[in-house]
């Protein structure tokens, strides 16, 4: 169950960057949203390594992220939550069942969980939403993968444009989401959502690579 475990490896990874992370996502989203960013991710990843956990060692890749994305969907409350838990179902539902993917198969799924997560948001790139990282690393990542990159170095020259497409939020004005009363107050902020967007696949590209 070898892409299984890796899945398992990424999640609890993940959880602990953001963990590290937590209390910096929380004053982020307090400038304009309601502060809550850093213990939502927190809570909604908990569940999701808790609900992988307990999962048989047997089962597959695509079970175990549909069971962990519906956890943190249902466990993390607000927006993010209900976005990473969907996109993290799709993802899971796109490897499908096997043990072994190319590059090409490994883009095309974050492609399919960040269709999901655009589709459900109904956000657009400049909004000042995890979109403005997410779309830059899906992007990159597509790219690096069709012009023959192994899938780590893909991811971390994905991770990077993520990190710069998170850093360019703090230029805009949020038009989405609970910040978007308070907009101009964000100003010189970057976004929450796609400041731990930066921080869940750079711990995946440092991993992976
Ligand atoms: P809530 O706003 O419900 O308290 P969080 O604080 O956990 O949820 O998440 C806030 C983040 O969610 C924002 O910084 C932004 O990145 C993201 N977000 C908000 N609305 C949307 C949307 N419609 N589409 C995509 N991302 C969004
Ligand atoms: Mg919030
Ligand atoms: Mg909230």
């Amino acid at each position: 169950r070898a892409a299984a475990s890796t899945a398992r490896r990424l999640l609890g990874a993940a959880r602990d960057a953001i963990a590290v992370e937590a209390e910096h996502l929380g004053e982020l989203d307090a400038v304009a949203g309601d502060g809550d960013h850093g213990i939502g991710m927190l809570r909604g990843l908990n569940a999701a390594v808790g609900a992988a956990d307990a999962l048989a060692d047997a089962v597959g890749v695509r079970e175990l992220l549909e069971t962990a994305g519906d956890a943190w969907s249902e466990t993390a409350g607000g927006t993010s939550g209900a976005l990473w838990g969907s996109g993290l179902a799709e993802l899971g539902r796109a490897l499908g069942d096997r043990e072994q993917f190319l590059p090409v198969d490994a883009a095309a799924a974050v492609t399919a969980a960040c269709t999901r997560i655009a589709e459900l948001g109904g956000a657009a790139p400049g909004d000042k939403t995890m979109l403005d990282a997410m779309v830059p690393f899906q992007h990159a990542l597509t790219a690096q993968v069709d012009s023959g990159a192994d899938l780590g170095s893909a991811l971390v020259v994905a991770a990077a444009a993520a990190e710069e497409g998170a850093a360019a939020t703090a230029a805009m004005l949020p038009r989405r989401g609970r910040a978007k009363p308070l907009a101009e107050r964000s100003l010189g902020h970057p976004d929450p959502g796609a400041t731990s967007f930066h921080v869940i696949v750079d711990t995946v590209a440092g991993l992976a690579s």
